[in-house]
C-alpha cells in the first residue's frame, strides 16, 4: 500500500470516529478513540489530520477556552461551554447572527460568525452546589 494511500485511510478514520461523537473532542480525547481502532496512529498524524480537515471546511476548529476542540458537523451553528470543565454542546436552536454593514466590518472581508453561550454545565453545577 502506498503511503498516500494509508494517510488517507486514517484521515477517513479520524473524520468518521469525530462525526460519530457530539462531545466535541479535543486532539487528545479523540486519539485515544482513534487508537483503538489504529493501534499504530500516532497523536501527531491526529493533530495533523484534524488541522488538515478544518483548513477544508470539513470540520469545525472551536478555539475557545484554551484547547481546541472539533466538531463533526461543519455547518455554523452555536455552542454552549461550561466554564468550569470546558465541555461544549451544540446548541438546538437556529440562532440567526446580526448583519453588520461595511463600516462596521472595518475593513475585513467577513466569512462568518460564530456564537458561544457559556455558563456552568449539569454536572459542574452539581458539583460546585
Ligand atoms: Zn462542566
Ligand atoms: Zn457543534
Amino acid at each position: 500500500m502506498k503511503i498516500g494511500q494509508r494517510r488517507s485511510k486514517q484521515r477517513e478514520l479520524i473524520l468518521e470516529e469525530l462525526k460519530g461523537l457530539t462531545c466535541h473532542p479535543t486532539a487528545d480525547e479523540l486519539y485515544e478513540r482513534v487508537r483503538k481502532r489504529l493501534p499504530n496512529i500516532s497523536l501527531g498524524t491526529v493533530y495533523r489530520n484534524l488541522e488538515l480537515l478544518a483548513e477544508n471546511g470539513i470540520i469545525l476548529k472551536l478555539e475557545t477556552g484554551g484547547k481546541n476542540r472539533f466538531d463533526g458537523h461543519a455547518e455554523p451553528h452555536p455552542h454552549i461551554r461550561c466554564m468550569q470543565c470546558g465541555k461544549v454542546d451544540d446548541v438546538i436552536n437556529e440562532v440567526i447572527a446580526p448583519a453588520i454593514n461595511e463600516e462596521e466590518a472595518r475593513g475585513y472581508e467577513v466569512k462568518g460568525c460564530s456564537i458561544e453561550y457559556f455558563g456552568f454545565c449539569p454536572e459542574c453545577r452539581s458539583n460546585v452546589h
